[in-house]
């Protein structure tokens, strides 16, 4: 991404590509308005004048003396926009050559297009947003799940932001303590200083590790889960994996950019978003080979966070369940005991040996009885039983929990040097680094690299 130091105007088709009800063409820079002016007119043919900020006027978007488009514009005054300057949005009607034209005209008046995320960089930059509050707002596009959208409006409120500024800023006070004292070096360092300073250190890193003990949660909330459906043929996998969708669908089910399996497809296990695979889907794909079919299926099964072995309980168990059972890992996995509508013929017992037996769970994929209990099994196994709450901050972001753990480590290093009393040039030293590490997740510190590829995961428009 170009820097562009000078304050130029950026526009931008920001509803999705293709057709709509309505699209909307956005300004923004110290130029959007004046633009405005020069390609919108009143129905009466009259241009517009004066705007009032928020409200929708309604008229046409013309080209010389050619009408382009019938729309709604509406201009929002800077400072209290999103980017912190004018903007100016069109609601064209929803066609695509409409839109472009709309956009090439804003263009050939002299705005320039806006690159990936460039909006919400302006946000950044103008200080409406800090870092990790921008990207929750891609996590926002992105979300899967109800429960993960809250964990991104959490942070996009602020709530992450709030923890790490307090750390760091409780970093930065012992830190510039230090300095201060080492401008004296003739007085010695009482012990109720050197403890003062040792419990604030304690204090921020046990914050910030509080902090770090989220992100086993929030990534799951974030990414989700791998779950695999398994089991011999005709047992009712494809039919577990069908009931399940159908009850809990996504919100969203296809990332655009996402590279996804075929046979994967995403579902919403109260609240936790979690990509099923279904392996008959594997075998049964067209074009694949029986054998590669089941090597993929083999993959699919390490690398899953959770599998869900089917078996036939109106059969007795065959060889062919025993060896897939002999092959799992009991610890991720729950059995389904499917086709619970017909007479059981399946020994419980003989499972029970294999696996764990508070996590075998009857049900019916055609009569859907059991399906609740099966879902509570996977909540529970998922949230190791504790009961779920997202209101609180959380890290949901590699690159927070990464600043994190530096931030902590630093910390640590610091308080050892502080315990030894060495020279205090070494623990403020660390502590700089700490507060260095943190001050990259809100973006109080920053490299312009760092930012090209945050907003680069961003679509136009945005
Ligand atoms: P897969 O090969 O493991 O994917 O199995 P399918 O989902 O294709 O199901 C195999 C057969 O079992 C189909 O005829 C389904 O209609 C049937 N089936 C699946 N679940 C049930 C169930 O709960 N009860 C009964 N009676 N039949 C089922």
């Amino acid at each position: 991404m170009v820097i562009h130091l000078h304050e130029d105007t950026i526009a931008a088709v920001s509803t999705p590509a293709g057709e709509g009800g309505i699209g909307i063409v956005r300004l923004s820079g110290c130029s959007a308005v004046k633009i405005a002016r020069e390609i919108f007119i009143l129905p009466k043919g009259k241009g517009l004048v004066k705007f009032k900020s928020r409200v929708l006027n309604y008229g046409y978007i013309i080209d010389g003396k050619k009408k382009i488009d019938e729309v709604l514009l509406a201009v929002m005054k800077a400072p209290g926009t999103y980017t912190r300057e004018d903007i100016v949005e069109i609601n064209c009607h929803g066609g695509i050559t409409a839109l472009r034209k709309v956009l090439e005209l804003t263009l050939k008046h002299g705005a320039r297009p806006a690159e990936p995320g460039e909006f919400t960089k302006r946000a950044f930059l103008k200080g409406r947003l800090d870092l990790s509050q921008a990207e929750a707002v891609l996590d926002i596009i992105e979300a899967k799940t109800e429960a993960g959208l809250r964990v991104s409006l959490n942070q996009l409120e602020g709530e992450l932001s709030r923890e790490v500024k307090f750390a760091r800023k409780s970093i930065m006070e012992i830190c510039a303590d230090m300095e201060a004292s080492m401008d004296f070096p003739e007085e010695d360092i009482t012990p109720k200083t050197k403890k003062a300073w040792i419990s604030g250190v304690k204090d921020s890193r046990r914050r910030l590790e509080k902090l770090l003990s989220t992100y086993h949660d929030g990534a799951i909330l974030k990414e989700g889960i791998v779950a695999v459906i398994c089991g011999r043929p005709n047992v009712g996998k494809s039919s577990l994996l069908n009931v399940l969708l159908r009850k809990n669908k996504a919100i969203v089910t296809h990332l655009p950019g996402t590279t996804r399996d075929p046979i994967e497809e995403m579902a919403s296990i109260k609240g936790i978003p979690m990509r099923l695979v279904d392996t008959a889907g594997i075998r049964k794909e067209k074009g694949i080979i029986e054998k590669e079919g089941i090597k993929r299926s083999h993959l699919y099964l390490r690398r899953a966070d959770l599998i869900l072995c089917v078996l036939d309980g109106s059969e007795r168990l065959k060889k062919e369940d025993r060896e897939i059972l002999g092959k799992i890992r009991p610890a991720n996995t729950i059995t389904v005991i499917n086709k619970c509508d017909l007479k059981i013929r399946l020994n419980t017992k003989d499972i029970t040996k294999m696996v764990k037996a508070r996590d075998v769970v009857r049900v019916s994929c055609l009569t859907k009885i059991g399906i609740d209990k099966l879902e509570d099994r996977i909540y529970n196994k998922v949230w190791s039983g504790k009961v779920h709450t997202s209101n609180e901050a959380m890290v949901n972001n590699i690159r927070h929990k990464a600043a994190i753990e530096d931030a902590v480590r630093q910390l640590s290093q610091a308080e050892d040097s502080i315990e030894k009393e060495l020279s205090l040039e070494f623990p403020a030293s660390d502590l700089k680094e700490s507060a260095s590490s943190l001050g990259g997740i809100t973006g109080e510190e920053y490299a312009e690299d760092l930012l090209n590829i945050i907003f680069s995961k961003f679509c136009i428009g945005k």
